[in-house]
């Protein structure tokens, strides 16, 4: 049976409650959506901002009930909630992305299958799952990166080798559990796509994000016309919808690329919601990649995003909470706050911070989006923000 199409006064709800969470509840709320938020952490960014809070763990039997009696729909914010716990609710009500399509998301192995039977270009791999396979290994994958085929982000999980004694080395650190071995690539750029697919089938995208990293984080996504050559970003775009049709998606999705220094995408990993790269679509675009997400899960009809402005993204990791140069910080434990009186005392700049109690290092507190008439405007203050921030110029 076709599931209704939820209008506003429905109740909406996420598993997870993390800053994806909350900028869905966020956008939910807005609309006139009540949420539900599943997360175990009493004070998680999602589920302080929302109408109700499933205080759980994702298996856990009695939260997910009481998750499906107060939603009419329920989506993902973390890609790594258990297929099972998705599986489970669907069949009480809908439930988008489908748990087959986060199953794939959550396993490399899966993912660079998926890539390889839709014709999209990937890194050149090896899965290791034991013993023979690590021994099969194919000298032209080295020097290259290890990946645990599961459960990795911002760059954890990870090891990068350049020789055969140190690939056992590192699956032996890894815990000799499942990996993807991806050769390494020279790299020019990095970018991602954002597309948001409806039940019909119905597609719209976001333009796309030139990203940033640094220590395997996401640091900068720049967002203008002409940010990546037009035919990379042409292919990209294609790419990410190919992707998402392949998986028969219902969601917002998001295809992370690497650009190669001889100008060839290939592809490096999906996500299976809302991204990090996307944040900017909350100011500077009509329609945000959270209210897209929304408009998936209720059935609502697509209308494609129009970025109305250039954008730049700094994310505010937990690093500028423990500034070197602030005496107070240096003389106590506790983190100095960082200056935001003077980060907004320049021109179009949107701060977002997560509400999360504790700064850690590495850790994403917020993040911070500057608009303005032109990608140079932007750029300018974008620096500036970053230099009062201590954030390294780009
Ligand atoms: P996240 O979930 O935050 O995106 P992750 O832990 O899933 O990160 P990847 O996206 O696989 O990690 O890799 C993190 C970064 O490491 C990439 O953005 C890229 O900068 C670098 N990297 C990964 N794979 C390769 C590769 N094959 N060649 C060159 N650089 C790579
Ligand atoms: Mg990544």
């Amino acid at each position: 049976m076709k599931p209704p199409v939820l209008l506003p006064g429905a109740t909406l709800g996420v598993l997870g409650g993390g800053q994806l969470g909350r900028m869905f509840v966020h956008a939910a709320q807005a609309m006139g959506y009540a949420t539900a938020v599943l997360d175990a952490d009493d004070a998680s960014p999602a589920g302080r901002v929302s109408h109700h809070h499933v205080q759980a763990g994702y298996l856990d039997d009695a939260g997910l009930a009481a998750l499906a009696r107060c939603c009419d729909a329920v989506t993902t914010e973390f890609e790594n909630v258990p297929a099972s716990a998705l599986a489970r609710l669907a069949a009480q009500l809908p439930v988008a992305p489908a748990a087959e399509a986060v199953a794939v998301a959550q396993d490399r192995a899966q993912e660079k299958a998926h890539f390889t039977r839709i014709g999209v270009p990937c890194a050149p791999y090896a899965v290791i799952d034991g013993a023979e396979a690590l021994a099969r290994v194919d000298a032209a994958l080295l020097p290259g990166i290890l990946k645990t085929a599961r459960l990795g982000y911002d760059g954890k999980g990870q090891v990068r080798v350049a020789t055969r004694e140190a690939l056992a080395a590192a699956w032996q650190q890894l815990r000799g559990v499942p990996c993807v071995l991806e050769k390494m690539l020279p790299l020019a750029a990095e970018c991602s796509v954002i597309v948001a697919r409806g039940r019909d089938g119905g597609m719209v995208h976001f333009p796309v994000q030139h990203n940033l990293h640094r220590d395997g984080i996401l640091a900068v996504t720049t967002v203008h016309a002409g940010v990546l050559p037009p035919a990379v970003a042409a292919q990209a775009v294609a790419a990410a919808r190919a992707v998402a049709e392949g998986l028969a998606y219902v969601g917002v999705l998001c295809v992370e690329f690497f650009v190669l220094q001889d100008g060839r995408l290939v592809v490096n990993e999906i996500a299976p919601r809302p991204h990090n790269s996307g944040h900017y679509t909350i100011d500077a675009c009509d329609v945000s990649q959270f209210e897209l997400q929304v408009r998936t899960l209720a059935g609502l009809p697509l209308v494609a995003p129009r970025q109305h402005s250039p954008a730049c993204m700094l994310n505010l990791l937990g690093d500028l909470w423990f500034d070197p140069n602030a005496a107070r910080a240096a003389a106590s434990d506790a983190p100095a706050t960082p200056p935001w009186d003077r980060v907004l005392a320049l021109p179009g700049v949107h701060l977002h911070l997560y509400g999360k109690l504790k700064a850690a290092r590495g850790r994403k507190m917020g993040h911070l989006t500057v608009t303005g008439a032109t990608p140079e405007a932007v750029r300018a203050t974008a620096l500036q923000a970053a230099a009062l921030l201590g954030i390294a110029a780009f």
